[in-house]
């Protein structure tokens, strides 16, 4: 089942109760997209490649600019210009070589979701994540989505497929929001990145393994001048036209017995 080098490698999980042997086989044999890999999808890349997901595909049209280097941590100056999947892809796997990447220099498209348990969304425009949610809601794929402003972050999870209850990220942003932020506009500090992209990792972490409660249906919000985190439920909305009738039993994932 496990290498030696895997059970040393994945020793603190292996003696954690809510992952242990079975969790992390989970991990093994789970396909994660990741969709925009700047400072949360980059970062969230490191931890599910080092937690020993089996096969990751990531997916950005993006090249390493100077300035996504004060909170894009996985790229290094001499990356500028670089593709970032491909850079991303290179630093993954020495950092885990047993896990199995794809890198797609293009924009999200629905095919990237193909034999996919997961995927997670940071991208950083409105547009995008509508597509990226449109496309898990018809895949039947559970979909953990971050976003950043200026000093505050945001992780939900989005799962309809699941439950009659659960909405889709479209039931609880229907349309572009007028004061839409951009860091690009408005800015952002750096290191928040990092506590957003390693809460939807960790939420990755959870659905594949089944640990704890998920951030299904739920909305965690960060506000980084109070140090204060706050979470709350996520209505449906049955007249949503993308998640309304959404199938019921494709979701791949099943909650280890506990
Ligand atoms: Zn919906």
């Amino acid at each position: 089942m496990f290498s030696e080098d895997e059970i040393e490698r994945y020793a603190r999980h292996l003696m954690l109760k809510e992952i242990g042997g079975e969790g992390q086989q989970r991990l093994k044999q789970a396909t994660v997209t990741l969709v925009g890999l700047g400072g949360l999808g980059g970062t969230a890349g490191q931890y599910l490649a080092a937690a020993g997901v089996g096969r990751l595909r990531l997916v950005d049209p993006d090249t390493v600019s100077l300035s996504n280097l004060q909170r894009q941590v996985p790229y290094e100056t001499a990356d500028l210009n670089a593709p970032k999947p491909k850079v991303l892809a290179r630093r993954l796997h020495a950092l885990n070589p047993n896990v199995a990447i794809e890198h797609h220099e293009r924009a999200f498209e629905a095919n990237d979701l193909r034999g996919v348990d997961l995927a997670l969304d940071g991208t950083d425009s409105f547009p995008a994540r509508f597509a990226i949610n449109q496309a898990c809601v018809e895949a039947g794929v559970t979909l953990v989505s971050g976003a950043l402003g200026p000093w505050s972050g945001q992780v939900g999870a989005f799962a309809p497929h699941v439950g009659a209850y659960q909405p889709c990220y479209a039931c609880f942003v229907p349309s572009e929001p007028p004061e839409a932020e951009a860091c690009a506009v408005h800015g952002v500090v750096g290191a928040l990145a990092g506590v957003v992209a390693c809460q939807m990792a960790l939420e990755a972490i959870k659905l594949i393994t089944g640990a704890g409660t998920p951030l299904l249906g739920r909305l965690w919000i960060y506000d980084a001048l109070k140090a204060e985190g706050r979470t709350l439920n996520m209505a449906k909305d049955p007249a949503c036209p993308v998640c309304a009738g959404a199938a019921a039993e494709k979701n791949t994932i099943a909650p280890l017995p506990h």
